[in-house]
């Protein structure tokens, strides 16, 4: 899945219009909340087909939602959704998970069972229903406190993907938060740093406060509506509704909206660009708590993706900085120290809009300030004084192409065919057919650009639509070409046959 796979082809944008997100009662709904709009194209066609599919979940396995734009669903497959999503819902509602814990807590140590394949608290009367599956014997209170270690991490590389931060790393991220003087962290899709934070707190050894955001209902168990809210980031979505999204204003509202820090570790396949959008709806409602004399727009925010996705958060926030720190994971082999990790360490930085100077790496482990750049900076890093920067992204020392007029990585070579540095052994000229704009080939704008689709789309009487689907990001590719949209190549057939699984799903429903 490579820029350099491709010929021509086709590919997926979401379609970020104001009904997509904001008027949720126009949008159908899977299990996962609203879903999104999409739109098919096809290299030099202006426009293509248009579906709503889900928000969460890229793998067509987990949720297939799938619907035309502008057909409607027929009344029997309003109701199979409609059972779908009623399957998918948690077995309790969080009030009713409240009760069990305090029942739970109540118990004696050794009637608390946890039943490992339903990743269920159990109280006594339930024991009999889980007698074939893996029970835990006895969950210390030490245990409660720290869910991420009973509940077995979700594995499923596309849509739920959790990898838990190493020791160092939770630890790296506190000291920061202390030093920069917060006092509450909105933690989205970060439970183990949420229940570090819940830990320290119930042990009296810190006073910092958080709430968690995850769509992973199963955290629902063990934290209180104050603590836990079962979100959606891919739509903005609060799946038990208005209690919900209160206790969540609150807890941005605490203080005059002071204090408040968000941490999020999305899913890295996750589109950048939706992710952006509803990290902008939680920076509105933020601000609603704000006196209006605060010129502050942005909630200070730790942002935590992989190197190669800084263009994209760039362009979708444009006040955040790529930070050298290298985040590390304790169950992903490949972002940690030790023998089977990357030579380079992990591929994962911070993004932040909190400024870069006041973010101090620790020196220990080789970080030091660049005074030219404000910020601090990898050991391997060099301060180009041609580029004026510390132009080091992917953990090695870049070097200065002159040609280029900018640094790249140490290995690549200027080729004069290209008119740019590629790795050695690239295949020449694979590139430039993606530099143009998608419908006319103009390589001075993008496909998103192209007056000829706005001419088209102001006949048809459509939204305008902005941004790129691309899925299957994982283990994405390091390169940066101008363009990153997702492209099916010349394979022709595949569109055909992903078309004909559509319509197969669709008939299913
Ligand atoms: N490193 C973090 C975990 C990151 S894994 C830590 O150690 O705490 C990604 C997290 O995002 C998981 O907790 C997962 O449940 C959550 N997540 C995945 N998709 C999500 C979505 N659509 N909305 C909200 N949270 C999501
Ligand atoms: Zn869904
Ligand atoms: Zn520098
Ligand atoms: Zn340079
Ligand atoms: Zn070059």
């Amino acid at each position: 899945m490579s820029d350099r796979l491709t010929s021509a082809g086709c590919g997926v944008e979401v379609c970020l219009t104001s009904e997509s997100v904001e008027d949720k009662s126009s949008v159908p709904h899977c299990p996962h909340g609203p879903t999104l709009l999409f739109e098919r194209y096809i290299r030099g066609a202006p426009s293509g087909e248009k579906f709503y599919a889900c928000s969460a979940c890229r793998d067509r396995k987990e949720c297939s939602f799938y619907l035309k734009y502008g057909e409607k669903m027929s009344e029997a497959r309003q109701e199979a959704w409609a059972d779908i999503t009623r399957a998918s819902q948690p077995l309790y509602t969080h009030k009713e998970f409240c009760k069990r814990l305090a029942e739970f807590q109540a118990l004696p140590m050794s009637k608390r069972r946890f039943c490992e394949a339903c990743s269920l608290l159990l109280l006594p009367g339930e024991w009999g229903e889980h007698k074939q599956h893996h029970v835990l014997q006895t969950v210390t209170s030490d245990q409660l406190t720290r869910p991420t270690h009973l509940l077995h991490p979700r594995e499923n590389k596309k849509t739920n993907a959790q990898y838990l931060f190493s020791e160092k790393t939770v630890k790296f991220f506190l000291s920061q938060i202390q030093q920069l003087g917060y006092d509450r962290v909105l933690c989205v899709g970060v439970p183990r740093l949420h229940e570090t934070i819940q830990s320290r707190r119930a042990a009296g050894t810190s006073q910092l406060d958080s709430l968690l955001l995850d769509i992973d209902h199963r955290h629902a168990q063990f934290y209180s509506e104050e603590h836990f809210c079962h979100y959606n980031m891919f739509n903005h979505h609060f799946f038990d509704g208005d209690s919900a999204r209160d206790a969540c204003l609150q807890f941005l509202h605490r203080n005059h909206g002071d204090g408040i820090v968000m941490v999020t570790d999305p899913p890295f396949g996750g589109l950048v660009e939706v992710l952006c959008h509803c990290m902008k709806k939680l920076y509105e409602l933020w601000r609603k708590g704000l006196p209006d004399t605060c010129s502050q727009t942005e909630l200070p925010t730790l942002w935590i993706f992989p190197y190669f996705m800084e263009h994209r958060i760039v362009d979708g926030l444009p006040s955040f900085k790529m930070l050298d720190f290298k985040v590390e994971y304790e169950n992903h082999p490949l972002y940690q120290e030790g023998p089977k990790s990357k030579k380079r360490g992990s591929p994962v930085r911070i993004f932040t809009n909190i400024p870069t100077d006041r973010v101090v790496l620790p020196q220990e482990e080789g970080y030091r300030f660049c005074g030219l750049c404000r910020r601090y900076v990898a050991t391997e890093n060099r301060h180009c004084q041609k580029c004026n920067c510390c132009t080091s992204k992917d953990g090695r020392t870049y070097v200065h192409c002159d040609l280029c007029q900018k640094c790249v990585k140490p290995a690549w070579l200027h080729c004069e065919v290209c008119e740019r540095c590629e790795p050695k052994g690239h295949v020449c000229s694979q590139r430039s057919h993606l530099v143009g704009c998608y419908i006319c080939g103009d390589p001075r704008h993008k496909r998103r650009d192209c007056p000829q689709r706005f001419s088209e789309e102001r006949y048809s009487g459509t939204k305008r639509m902005s941004g790129k689907r691309k899925r299957n990001m994982e283990g994405n590719n390091e390169t940066s070409g101008p363009v990153k949209q997702q492209k099916c190549s010349s394979k022709k057939r595949k569109v055909k046959r992903k078309q004909k699984q559509s319509n197969r799903r669709q008939q299913q429903l």
